[in-house]
């Protein structure tokens, strides 16, 4: 994060939350005019299937089109998972950088509706009648997209032994009797070689 870039360059009026920015200010700028502001620690609920770690932290930079504003965003967190190979639990670092379009609801010169221009996404996000940006289900969409399908406590997990369930930790073993601590560094060491063949 560079100097001079970490604090909100205008003042902001979130409405109570630190995803919402009113943005009739900026809109009534002429394009290219850009707005930054600074998240802090801000939680963001996934449903229930999804929970994060660390709460959203990072920027947000707004910048004013002939159309609406383009939504940039530099963000990050962290996701709450479980191993694919072990189930232990994980914990993935997610990186948000959202680049969106977002166009008004309502002309704020005008007051009339802004309708969409034809061939034009109906899915675009929309400012909602009062000029406000609602952040949060965009970086809630880009949060759960980021989800990695089959996380991996660590990059070379062993996973579990089909025989016993337990974590194939290096010198896991069954057998009668103590295991030889000389017989558990070879097996150490076949573990390694197992996975230069994978
Ligand atoms: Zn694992
Ligand atoms: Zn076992």
């Amino acid at each position: 994060m560079s100097a001079g870039e970490s604090h909100p360059s205008y003042p902001v009026d979130t409405h109570g939350d630190p995803l919402t920015f009113n943005v009739s200010g900026l809109l009534a700028e002429p394009a290219g005019a850009v707005r930054e502001y600074r998240i802090d620690d801000v939680e963001v609920d996934l449903g229930e299937d999804l929970v994060l770690v660390r709460p959203v932290s990072g920027r947000i930079r707004l910048l004013r089109t002939n159309r609406g504003l383009v939504v940039e965003s530099d963000l990050d967190t962290a996701l709450a998972g479980e191993c694919a190979r072990c189930l232990r639990p994980t914990v993935t670092d997610v990186h948000v950088e959202l680049a969106e379009e977002v166009l008004p609801t309502i002309d704020l010169a005008s007051g009339l509706p802004v309708t969409l221009e034809e061939g034009e996404d109906p899915e675009t996000p929309r400012l909602t009648d009062h000029h406000d940006l609602e952040l949060r289900p965009l970086v809630a969409e880009a949060i759960s997209l980021a989800e990695p399908i089959a996380p991996l406590c660590e990059p070379d997990c062993p996973g579990l032994c089909e025989e016993c369930g337990e974590r194939l930790t290096p010198g896991h073993a069954h057998g009668d009797g103590p295991i030889d601590p000389r017989l558990e560094a070879l097996r150490a060491f076949r573990v390694a070689d197992d996975e230069v063949e994978d």
